[in-house]
């Protein structure tokens, strides 16, 4: 080869090797390209860098600064689309389309809490607001304001924990009413959901701490018919439509008392172990409000009247979902709970 060829020849080399390095549109193309320009051994570089030596010494020093520029150049674009690729294509993602998906967990709300905002929402609906108060009472506001004399079997009935002498942790939602009483005049309509403690062994049906939920109603005129009424009301809205009954029963804060049973939704009335071979199932206890309650509270017994009513959402959560033991409701264990999730 002349001086002028070899010239030409690296020229052109660049100039096809820079378009056959664009062309490259992998790793491995560019590998190839790299190795038929630049490769020792055989590439077309070398082919060219081997014709050198044969020329005259001024001829050679000018070829191989053209050779020298060629590899500069081819070098420079083999480096440059090889960080292009690297950029823009990402090694091909392994899909494995026949792997098992991950299981997600979901939360869902706790049965109790669920019966809770049910019965919440159906008093909502029939003009009752929320009220809350605190867990730590008086002996006055948990006793002694609800018609509890002193020294009364049914203070014994509850088994109290008490925080100090005067202080005790609340063994009912009750104090809520006394406490709403004395804030607002009538008319009242308030539910009142919260936990309250008991010193209960703890056994299949007893827990120490448990949530109720109960409703106060104390108005001009109010009587034992609108209290039925709305509690058959609930009842058919939360149960379903099934037979009630009221049977009448002792509390110290109302007078008359009576409680609440569905027929047993498990055997539709024939007898179970979840309604012990009854056929109806406790779902509530209520009450007129007594008048020594009223006056204890500052609102005038001749007046008004009044009613309340009071349940355990982790009872009423057993017998809904037909549940053996109370204590499942507070294990936390996802493997029951889920079950029971929406
Ligand atoms: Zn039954």
């Amino acid at each position: 080869m002349t001086l002028d060829e070899l010239v030409e020849a690296a020229r052109s080399l660049a100039r096809e090797g820079r378009d056959l390095i664009a062309r490259a549109s992998s790793g491995d193309e560019l590998a190839t390209a790299r190795t038929t320009l630049v490769g020792r051994k055989s590439g077309r570089l070398t082919e060219l860098m081997k014709a050198l030596p044969a020329l005259a010494p001024d001829a050679r020093r000018e070829a191989g600064a053209a050779v020298n520029r060629a590899k500069e150049a081819l070098e420079a674009a083999l480096d440059a689309r090889e960080a292009e690729l690297r950029h823009t294509a990402p090694a091909e993602p392994r899909l494995d389309l026949t792997m098992p998906a991950r299981r997600t967990w979901r939360g869902a709300v706790h049965p109790v809490t669920r019966v809770i905002d049910e019965i919440r929402d159906i008093f909502r609906e029939l003009g009752f607001t929320v009220a809350v108060g605190p867990e730590a009472e008086t002996e006055w506001y948990n006793f002694g304001a609800l018609n509890f004399p002193v020294d009364h079997p049914a203070m014994d009935m509850h088994d109290t924990l008490y925080l100090s002498d005067d202080t005790l942790l609340r063994t009912h939602t009750s104090p809520v009413q006394v406490r709403t009483l004395q804030s607002y005049p009538p008319p009242v309509r308030v539910i009142v959901p919260g936990n309250v403690y008991r010193r209960d062994f703890f056994d299949p049906s007893h827990a120490p701490m448990f949530s109720q939920i109960e409703g106060l109603a104390v108005d001009e005129g109010i009587g034992f018919v609108d209290l039925k009424a709305t509690l058959v009301n609930f009842a058919n809205r939360f149960f379903g439509r099934r037979p009630t009954r009221f049977r009448p029963s002792y509390f110290p804060f109302t007078e008359p008392s009576a409680e609440l049973d569905v027929q047993c939704g498990v055997c539709g009335g024939s007898g179970c172990p979840t309604c012990k071979q009854t056929g109806w199932v406790e779902i509530l206890g209520s009450g007129m409000v007594h008048p020594a309650v009223l006056e204890a509270c500052g609102v005038d017994s001749e007046r008004y009247t009044g009613w309340a009513f009071g349940m355990g959402p982790a009872r009423v959560a057993l017998s809904r979902w037909g549940i053996p033991d109370i204590r499942l409701l507070y294990d936390s264990d996802v493997r029951f709970l889920e079950q029971l999730a929406q």
